[in-house]
């Protein structure tokens, strides 16, 4: 089956080989004469499915050991209720606010906590990131909130900030929904990182959090059992059901992962991408980008059009040659192309060409 290319910022394209895997296993896994989806959460077939994708997560991202990995449910939007309800101990909490989604994190907190913007790249319409060292840091922030990869304005840290080397003990909290094994991750300077499933690791219902145990045991009396990182924690994230099917099927795309050669293979292989994209979007009098160059996202690459009356046109020329779901989010108009690890480098070669078809058409 020759299948589209599908751009879709969330949910996202699948790795055809674990949608034909899953096909395969759904009247029957392993010979267990059940579906992965009829299981108990607490029977030992899916014991081995939960424990294999936590293994092979934790091997891919290198998480050391001093780190819980949690399979939670509510995705990246809940999370921005739950870590201040987990970590904020009634404190103030620091937001680094460069575009819509840490934004809307800073929002949802100051339900919980006192918030106070460290820096926020609004003014210049989040096409940037504040250097660290600008930073108005508070003065015992309980934590620094920051986006690592702005899906919606396509906006992505290279580095991490090092909280320590700007004289704050406090942990970084990094939203990494949209580039999650999308890369390494250095985790000396993480104190916690949560992202929703449905970007690059697997179907929605799945939200991971990556927590440093010295960071379970805050939460507020107020916070709901089931979103208690350390109740999930001890329970094995198994004290309420967690999303089973989503687990089994993001722990294919683990594997699938490590087949591919793990992050060292696929952080090249998705540099390889952004850069041919980006490279034709600049070299275009059609098209443009408006990020920074030091921050552009491999992941999310939103352009427009200079000729804005050209954009219906444009994505009815694209569905035709196969290119599916490059509209940009409604919040920003044009278009957005997500290039996630299960969009090969072949489909961002055929939106090139395709680019260049359409620009040569209308010139
Ligand atoms: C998609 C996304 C979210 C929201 O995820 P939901 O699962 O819809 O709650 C949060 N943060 C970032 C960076 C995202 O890309």
């Amino acid at each position: 089956m020759n299948r589209p290319y599908n751009f879709s910022a969330g949910p996202a394209a699948m790795p055809e080989e674990v949608l034909a895997e899953a096909a395969a296993e759904m009247l029957d896994w392993h010979g267990s004469g059940m579906g992965v989806m009829e299981m108990s959460h607490r029977g030992k077939e899916f014991g081995q499915i939960a424990g294999e994708a936590e293994a092979d997560l934790r091997e891919l991202l290198a998480v050391p050991q001093n780190f819980k990995l949690l399979f939670m449910q509510g995705g990246g939007l809940a999370e921005n209720a739950i870590v201040p309800l987990n970590l904020s101990r009634g404190g103030t909490v620091d937001f680094v606010v460069t575009g819509s989604w840490s934004q809307k994190s800073a929002q949802e907190a100051a339900r919980y906590c006192t918030t106070h913007e460290a820096a926020n790249t609004q003014a210049r319409g989040f096409t940037t990131l504040a250097n660290p060292a600008s930073w108005q840091l508070s003065e015992h922030p309980a934590y620094v909130h920051i986006c690592s990869n702005e899906t919606i304005n396509g906006v992505e840290y290279q580095t991490l900030p090092d909280l320590k080397a700007l004289g704050c003990d406090a942990p970084l909290v990094i939203d990494f929904s949209s580039h999650v094994a999308s890369r390494p991750v250095d985790w000396r300077r993480v104190g916690l990182a949560f992202g929703g499933a449905q970007k690059n690791l697997g179907p929605a219902g799945l939200t991971l959090v990556v927590v440093r145990d010295d960071l379970l045991d805050r939460a507020l009396p107020i916070c709901p059992s089931a979103f208690s990182y350390k109740t999930v924690a001890d329970n094995d994230s198994m004290y309420n059901t967690p999303p089973t099917y989503s687990i089994y099927i993001a722990g294919l795309v683990f594997k699938w992962l490590k087949r591919q050669g793990g992050m060292a293979v696929m952080e090249a292989r998705n540099i390889a991408k952004a850069e041919l994209l980006y490279g034709a979007i600049d070299s275009s009098s059609l098209y443009v980008n408006r990020v920074e160059k030091h921050c552009r996202s491999r992941m999310n690459v939103p352009f427009y059009l200079r000729d804005e009356a050209l954009n219906d046109a444009f994505l009815v020329g694209a569905k035709e040659r196969g290119l599916l779901q490059l509209k940009g989010h409604k919040s920003v108009g044009g278009m957005r192309a997500s290039i996630y690890n299960a969009l090969p480098l072949e489909g961002v070669q055929a939106l090139v060409a395709y680019l260049r078809d359409f620009e040569a058409q209308h010139a």
